[in-house]
C-alpha cells in the first residue's frame, strides 16, 4: 500500500480501530473460555460478549495487541512500515517516526508483529521439491559471560545456525536463459533458527514440522541430514563449493539477502530475536506477488496464536 493510500484509509485513531474490528469479525472472534464464535457486540463498552457463556472479549484481547497500551494508529503505522518495503525499519527508526518517548514498548510492538508473521507462515508446509541447507548468522548473546572465551566456527557464541528450506522446481529453459544450466523457480520459503548446536537430533524434527512427507529434498551430504531419508525422498549429493549456488540457488540467495538486510538495518542481532527478524523477511518474500501486504499482516495480527481457525488465505 502506498503511503498516500495508507493515510487516506487511516486518517485517525478511530478509522484504525474500526478497521481492526472489521478484520476481527472477518476472521471470527473466538471466546477464550468456551471457544464459541457467536457473540453480541456491546456498543457502549466496545466489547464482544459470548452468546454461550457471556464471557467478554475486548477489541485487542486475543490478538497481537493484547495488553498493549499503544494506540491502534501506532500499531497500524508500524505494520505499514514493517511491510511496505523489501528492507525493514529498526525499532529505533520507528520510535523516531512515531515521536514516542520510550523505546521499549515500540521495540516490543515491532517484535510482536514479526512474531505473528512467523505464526502465519507456520500454518503452511513445504511440498513437492525443496532445497535445504544451513547458514550461519552473526549474532550477539547478551547473556553470555564476558569472561568465557569465544569458540571458533560452528558452535561459536557469535554464530547462530539457521536451517533454510525452499520450494524450488526446475522450469523449462527458454532461449533467453539457456546459459543457466539449472533454471529453478522459487515457491514458498522457510528459515528456522536452530538453537543448541549442530546435529541431526535438532535438524530432523524441524524438517519434519516444516515439510510434507515424501517431498523430494535436495541437499549436500552433511551427516546432519542423514535421518531425512526416513520420511522424505532425500537426494543428498556432494556439492563442490563453486557449484553450490547452481545446485541450491534459492537457499543461498535467501541466506545472503537476509544477512545483508539484517546488517543494513539492525547492525547487531541478539540471538534470541534472530527468528523474528527472519520471520519478517520470509513473510514478505513468500508474499512477493501480493500488492497489499498491509492487509496480509493485519490478518496475521488479529489471529493471535490461540485463535487460528484453520482456514488460510495467504
Ligand atoms: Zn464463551
Amino acid at each position: 500500500m502506498r503511503i498516500l493510500d495508507f493515510f487516506k484509509r487511516f486518517p485517525d485513531e478511530e478509522s484504525c480501530k474500526q478497521e481492526f474490528i472489521q478484520f476481527r469479525l472477518n476472521e471470527g472472534v473466538k471466546c477464550k473460555r468456551c471457544n464459541s464464535l457467536d457473540h453480541y457486540w456491546k456498543k457502549k463498552r466496545e466489547q464482544w460478549q459470548c452468546k454461550e457463556c457471556r464471557f467478554q472479549t475486548t477489541i485487542k484481547s486475543g490478538t497481537v495487541m493484547e495488553n498493549s497500551k499503544l494506540s491502534f494508529q501506532y500499531w497500524f503505522i508500524t505494520i505499514h512500515l514493517l511491510s511496505c518495503t523489501k528492507k525493514s525499519f529498526s525499532a529505533k527508526e520507528i520510535q523516531r517516526e512515531l515521536g514516542h518517548n520510550r523505546y521499549q514498548p515500540i521495540w516490543e510492538m515491532a517484535h510482536k508483529i514479526r512474531s505473528v508473521m512467523g505464526l502465519r507462515d507456520d500454518l503452511y508446509t513445504l511440498k513437492n521439491e525443496i532445497e535445504l541447507d544451513d547458514g550461519f548468522f552473526e549474532t550477539v548473546d547478551i547473556r553470555r559471560d564476558p569472561n568465557e572465551p569465544l569458540k571458533r566456527g560452528r558452535g561459536s557464541q557469535r554464530q547462530t545456525t539457521v536451517l533454510v528450506m525452499a520450494e524450488s522446481r526446475e522450469v523449462e529453459l527458454t532461449e533467453r536463459n539457456k546459459k543457466y544450466k539449472h533454471q529453478k523457480k522459487l515457491g514458498f520459503l522457510k528459515m528456522k533458527v536452530i538453537t543448541g548446536g549442530f546435529s541431526k537430533k535438532l535438524f530432523t524434527p524441524r524438517v519434519n514440522q516444516s515439510v510434507d512427507p515424501d517431498t523430494i529434498i535436495k541437499s549436500d551430504g552433511s551427516t546432519s541430514y542423514s535421518e531425512l531419508k526416513d520420511n522424505f525422498n532425500h537426494q543428498p549429493e556432494t556439492i563442490p563449493k563453486k557449484d553450490a549456488e547452481k545446485i541450491l540457488p534459492w537457499v543461498h540467495k535467501a541466506i545472503s539477502n537476509a544477512k545483508r538486510m539484517l546488517l543494513d538495518v539492525h547492525h547487531r542481532i541478539d540471538d534470541d530475536f534472530l527468528q523474528n527478524y527472519l520471520n519478517a523477511y520470509v513473510f514478505k518474500l513468500n508474499r512477493r506477488y501480493f500488492t497489499n501486504l498491509f492487509d496480509r499482516v493485519l490478518i496475521a495480527a488479529v489471529n493471535n496464536q490461540w485463535n487460528y481457525l484453520g482456514e488460510t488465505s495467504g
